[in-house]
């Protein structure tokens, strides 16, 4: 069992006792994953599974990709290559932060694929293959984000060189792009222009360069396979469009309290006056959660113009106000009718009525932080695809 079915473990809250819920859609995320795979048209579709699934859980996320077809699987170290493996036993699973000196173990005992991401790499990988093994590797090139990968003239002169080694023979070159989210922007077919150069330097070589945000930037983006992650989890891929993606994750907090309080007097930790006489409901949930400290009110970004975060109650969006503490968090429910809010029920923070993108963006941030900060003491429920 993961740690994450609470209920299993007999001396903690069993499901419905909890202060905190998060609702785990696993046919949108199949769904998601289809819609993502007749994006990329001729290319296969792999899925993005890094720091627990995008925060919503590595196991049931993998199965669930691979029940809907995906074989291809990238995660970002060795240990959630191995943890992967032990569920999915034929796929294919790369490891984007590649193979470091130590770490050669567990890419052959678990059968997992290193994304070289420098030449110190190149060195370890082929001192791990030097006994005549054969094992795949990916070659990571940097097109324009300066974070991983060999340069290009690095690559060019890897792909030209007549000594290297018959034995490093990359399966697949890997890019990444810096600003697949702003479709606009001029780096994005630079980025496309020097991967290719690289490709065709490499004769016959399988090729990967987008991302969720690349494959939304068409074809000549896709390659051989394309990298989607934060677009399978219902987040907004794509800066300033309408996102048409299921959402996923659905993340609710218990209200502890319904309480009255007068014009004048203040809420939370730096006494957030009041304007109006209020009804306010203080929910179980904060910034321990990864329900950040930045959604409240008293932060600079509020002085931005950015508005604080919203949660909806019975249907009816109510903001937040004062500031968030580390397990509790005050929402205005004021406008809604006396009596109609109650200790005890819940109050969705994000999801289904909430985009996420939207109280990621009140907290200055993006869906990608708030999904991969939610923490392990919500009771989580996965809802299983339908049949
Ligand atoms: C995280 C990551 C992805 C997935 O990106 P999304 O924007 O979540 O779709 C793809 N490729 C690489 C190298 C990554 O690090």
């Amino acid at each position: 069992m993961s740690p994450h079915h609470s209920h299993a473990r007999s001396s903690l809250p069993i499901a419905g006792e909890d202060h905190a819920r998060l609702t785990i859609d696993l046919s949108a995320l199949a769904d998601n994953w289809r819609a993502m795979a007749r994006r990329s048209g001729a290319a296969r579709t792999a899925a993005v599974l890094k720091a627990d699934g995008y925060g919503i859980g590595l196991e049931h996320a993998g199965r669930t990709f691979h029940h809907a077809g995906a074989r291809d699987f990238f995660v970002a170290t060795p240990a959630e290559g191995a943890t992967l493996r032990a569920v999915l036993p034929d796929a294919r699973i790369y490891v984007l932060s590649g193979m470091w000196a130590g770490s050669e173990r567990l890419f052959f005992e678990f059968d997992l694929v290193p994304v070289i991401v420098s030449e110190e790499q190149l060195v370890v990988f082929m001192a791990a293959v030097s006994d005549g093994r054969d094992h795949p590797c990916v070659l990571h090139v940097d097109t324009g984000m300066n974070r991983l990968g060999l340069r290009v003239e690095d690559a060019l002169a890897l792909a030209n060189d007549a000594a290297r080694p018959a034995s490093f023979s990359p399966i697949m070159l890997l890019s990444h792009l810096a600003c697949a989210d702003e479709p606009a922007h001029p780096l994005n077919r630079q980025q496309l222009q020097r991967f290719r150069s690289v490709v065709e330097a490499f004769d016959d070589i399988d090729a990967s360069l987008a991302n969720s945000a690349g494959i939304f930037l068409g074809e000549d983006y896709h390659f051989t396979l394309t990298r989607p992650g934060i677009a399978l989890y219902g987040g907004s891929a794509v800066n300033g469009v309408e996102n048409p993606m299921k959402p996923v994750v659905t993340a609710e907090a218990r209200i502890l309290q319904v309480r009255e309080a007068k014009a004048g007097e203040s809420v939370s930790y730096g006494a957030t006056p009041l304007a109006r006489d209020s009804r306010i409901a203080i929910a179980a949930i904060g910034y321990a959660d990864g329900y950040m400290r930045t959604l409240g009110a008293g932060v600079p970004l509020r002085a931005a113009g950015i508005p604080g975060a919203s949660g909806v109650l019975h249907g009816r969006t109510v903001p937040l106000i004062g500031r968030v503490t580390m397990d509790l968090t005050h929402f205005d429910v004021t406008d809604l009718p006396p009596g109609s809010v109650r200790a005890g029920d819940f109050i969705e923070l994000f999801g289904r009525a909430m985009p996420i993108q939207d109280v990621a963006r009140a907290a200055g941030t993006v869906d990608y932080e708030l999904l991969t900060s939610l923490g392990n003491r919500y009771e989580r429920r996965y809802e299983a695809v339908k049949k």
